[in-house]
């Protein structure tokens, strides 16, 4: 049953009982209403008031401030990599266009329309040739992957790979070099150009690392759009864990199958004066000209677009953004006036306690990644330094106890116990006998 199995999946992960069984119903029966969540329309008022609710919830939890918007998409982590890619560098080219245009216009008032437009397009083209750069910092698997979108997407000489973890660390992920040895794209302020955004995973789901903090070097540095770095964070794997400040961000987004609930819904959080109407989106005759890779790209993807039509541009799966919802809910329910910061809590207790039993037995055990960036979400560590045959055991050792999904990702091998909300405390204290018991030799 449930209640016998510890499952410790790095995602899809575990989620409450209580929604699992409630979703249950809801498939088959929501509300008495005759029809199953999978079967009613999107755009039904039922529907729309799942989606205001999760939206409500989300804010509160995450003190969402009201010039951001909650966009919930599909495609997954993945899709977003491409999405922030194909929505960033337009507001980086129509600034650049905007201000080409003014610049032009007054050293040659009454410039013709035409004229005009062959102008700014010259001068984009070299300005892109030159100058456009999407700065990535490279802190273990899913931000290499990311920036390989990127390069795909774009080309790989826009891409600027501010950081490569892998570089201080013998080829491998696990730590997280300090800031004055990343390379960003100067700010104006610091005598560059600036870049069209910072890119970085605030948790490596494979590797075990997460930042501890916000990095000091992207913090706001002035108003100024070139002085200004648009930071873009991927928390598939530890969204609403802990407590963020969503101001020094442009785009946060995540996919729900890890802290939020079932796969098939992604969450973007996206500050709202990146989109249009604010801040129109450059011609997409100017965009195909540019002959940017992957410029304009699906509307599926497109944050205004998905933002206009109240995440209804296309058929959401709305069984899944119940099931986001009510886990959602429930945390507004337990933790109250803490929102976030009462589940960070409980975070970081059931981390400590694993990472103690792991620490208590260096001989047996070993944490992957360096202490300084250890992750509260994934716990990467080896058995006997990597020991084939000790590593099956443990695995064996704990299936029998019905301890699963402690195998770590195929690219790294070891063990990874994913942590995350849906994790009773319960589970993770009959981890911790485990590993004491196993390190004892029972
Ligand atoms: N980013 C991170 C940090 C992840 O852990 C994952 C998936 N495990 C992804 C992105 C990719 O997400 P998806 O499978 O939803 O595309």
């Amino acid at each position: 049953s449930r209640q016998e199995v510890s499952y410790f999946g790095a995602g899809p992960a575990p989620l409450p009982t209580s929604v699992v069984e409630a979703g249950a119903k809801a498939f088959v029966n929501y509300n008495d209403s005759g029809l199953g969540l999978g079967e009613i329309s999107h755009r039904s008022p039922t529907a729309n008031k799942i989606l205001a609710d999760a939206k409500a919830n989300l804010s509160t939890l995450l003190d969402i401030p009201d010039n951001y918007e909650i966009l919930f998409m599909q495609g997954g982590g993945s899709g977003e990599f491409s999405a922030v890619v194909q929505n960033l560098v337009p507001v980086w080219i129509e600034r650049r266009r905007r201000r080409a245009e003014a610049e032009i216009l007054k050293a040659n008032p009454g410039t013709e329309k035409d004229q005009l437009n062959e102008l700014v397009y010259q001068r984009l083209q070299k300005e892109v040739d030159e100058e456009l750069k999407l700065d990535y910092l490279i802190t273990g698997s899913w931000s290499l992957k990311a920036s390989q979108e990127a390069a795909k997407l774009v080309g790989s000489k826009y891409v600027n790979v501010a950081l490569d973890a892998r570089k201080a660390n013998d080829g491998k992920f696990g730590k997280i070099p300090t800031e004055e040895t990343w390379s960003l794209t100067p700010t104006k302020r610091e005598g560059g150009k600036g870049s069209a955004f910072v890119y970085f995973c605030d948790n490596e789901t494979v590797d075990g690392v997460e930042f501890q903090s916000f990095p000091k070097s992207l913090e706001a540095q002035g108003q100024d759009e070139e002085d200004e770095r648009l930071v873009v964070a991927d928390m598939s794997s530890n969204f609403i864990s802990r407590k963020v400040d969503v101001s020094k961000y442009a785009v946060i987004f995540g996919g729900a199958q890890k802290n939020i609930g079932v796969t098939g819904i992604t969450l973007a959080i996206v500050r709202k004066d990146l989109l249009p109407p604010h801040t129109a989106t450059p011609p997409p005759t100017l965009l195909h000209r540019l002959n940017i890779g992957g410029l304009p790209g699906p509307v599926v993807l497109d944050y205004a677009t998905i933002a206009k039509n109240n995440s209804l541009y296309n058929t959401l799966p709305i069984f899944n953004l119940w099931i986001a919802g009510q886990v959602m809910a429930d945390l507004v329910s337990e933790f109250g006036a803490q929102k976030v910061s009462g589940q960070e809590a409980v975070a970081n207790k059931k981390a400590q306690l694993i990472y103690g039993a792991l620490d208590k037995y260096p001989a047996v055990y070993q944490v992957v990644p360096d202490k300084s960036i250890r992750s509260r979400m994934n716990i990467c560590f080896r058995v006997s330094g990597g020991d084939d045959a000790k590593e099956k055991e443990f695995i064996a050792g704990a299936e029998k106890r019905l301890l699963q999904g402690l195998k770590g990702h195929r690219s790294v091998g070891g063990m990874r116990a994913s942590n995350y909300n849906a994790v009773p405390l319960e589970n993770v204290q009959k981890l911790v006998q485990y590993l004491e018991d196993f390190a004892n030799g029972q």
